[in-house]
């Protein structure tokens, strides 16, 4: 028995049992997300902080608001857990109080979306599925095939053609079958979903399957037992479908309705500003459905994103921000995350530093502001994309005197 009640419609309020649906037939597909409602009251009764001072250091220790029958079979990888670091020089560029980084590119296959693939290779055991598949711009498709590698379960993947090379040979590496579609995301998606129809594997997308968004709330849970003693402010997120930000919302909400804390934050959702669509329907209350943009932080990079009610909610919820940072700015952000702080991301992930300067312009940020930022994936996915923005080396003869001429002394 899960702690799971019922999952509500969040476009009707419709409610539903576990397993009778994965989206709403009233809204259908589209607009019909559906977003899982836990017994708080019965969480709050074991998921105290004295037990979690017990717990594995992974994600798997929030298990009583995981949607995951008790008993559940953890994934061997070790997901989650990861570090906040204090960024006072990167602070100082963004002219705010204190910054803290949520590193998250620490996970096994380097993103976020390690805690989602998890929980979905889990309950796909848990169910007897055969196989799990995912469509993709990339860290979800990696994570998915890491976390069904380390579980021992077959993994197909459907990725759009743009996918950069890092992410494709984990892909490989981690022994997926791949379709690499010649066509746009939303094409890769769909083709998805038909082939899990069809040949019964358990389907990991996270807009269709509601689940998938409590492994993204790990994040958010985390995140508000790692800051209880010293909260920030604000989060900052980077929103491509919108779910990740969503899930980080709602983990933290969660963790103060149990009693774990007694904070709760700011959102500050940032999208890149050729890929928008998110903040736009934060800005006029619905979707424009034919939005087409592009950015080169090729994880954010969804014109038609399937939770961006969800998104939209929780930043509303929050008393949060929307703002979208230029490429440049993304890589500007690229550049001086790594410099001043050791940390590496891939441009989707900076994008949430960007975002910080951008709401520091614009005043929804000020001197005295604290902020935490997720850095949702590591930069190494995406050499190509960092190799716009981060300089040559120097090319040197084997001699001293090479090296003085280059350092110019
Ligand atoms: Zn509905």
């Amino acid at each position: 028995m899960s702690h799971i009640v019922e999952l509500i419609c969040v476009q009707c309020g419709r409610r539903f049992r576990e397993g009778e649906a994965d989206t709403c037939p009233t809204c259908g597909p589209d607009e019909g997300i559906l977003d899982v409602r836990f017994n708080l009251k019965s969480a709050a009764n074991t998921l105290t902080r004295a037990a979690l001072a017990t717990r594995d250091r992974s994600h798997w220790r929030y298990r009583e608001l995981l949607p995951l029958a008790e008993g559940f079979t953890p994934t061997p990888a070790a997901v989650g857990f990861t570090p906040v670091i204090e960024a006072p020089r990167l602070a100082q560029l963004l002219g705010i109080r204190r910054l803290r980084l949520k590193d998250d590119g620490r996970n096994p296959s380097g993103s976020f979306k390690d805690r989602p693939s998890s929980v979905g290779v889990a309950r796909a055991i848990q169910q007897g599925a055969k196989a799990i598949a995912c469509a993709s711009t990339g860290n979800a498709a990696s994570s998915c095939a890491c976390a069904a590698a380390s579980a021992g379960l077959p993994c197909y993947i459907f990725v759009a053609k743009f996918v950069p090379e890092g992410k494709l040979a984990q892909l490989l590496a981690y022994g997926a079958t791949v379709f690499r579609v010649q066509g746009t995301y939303a094409q890769a998606y769909d083709l998805c979903n038909q082939a899990c129809e069809k040949f019964g594997w358990y389907n990991r997308n996270a807009a269709i399957n509601p689940y998938l968004v409590e492994g993204k709330k790990t994040g958010g849970l985390e995140l508000a037992e790692q800051l209880a003693d010293a909260p920030p402010e604000w989060v900052s997120a980077s929103v491509g479908d919108g779910c990740s930000i969503a899930g980080m919302y709602k983990g933290i909400e969660e963790m103060r309705a149990v009693g774990v804390t007694s904070f709760s934050v700011k959102m500050l959702g940032v999208q890149a500003a050729g890929c928008d669509p998110v903040m736009k329907a934060f800005e006029t209350g619905k979707l424009d459905r034919s939005f087409a943009g592009n950015t080169y932080a090729d994880s954010i990079n969804v014109a038609v994103p399937r939770n961006w009610r969800k998104a939209v909610n929780a930043v509303g919820a929050s008393n949060g921000a929307f703002v979208a940072a230029s490429d440049e700015q993304i890589m500007k952000a690229v550049v001086e995350t790594g410099r001043s702080t050791g940390v590496f991301a891939e441009p989707a992930a900076a994008t949430a530093i960007a975002g910080i300067a951008v709401a520091r312009q614009k005043g929804i940020l000020n001197s005295q502001s604290d902020v935490v930022a997720m850095i949702t994936g590591n930069g190494l996915k995406d050499v190509a994309g960092a190799m716009k923005a981060v300089g040559k080396p120097h090319d040197v003869d084997p001699s001293m005197d090479a090296v003085a001429w280059a350092l110019k002394v």
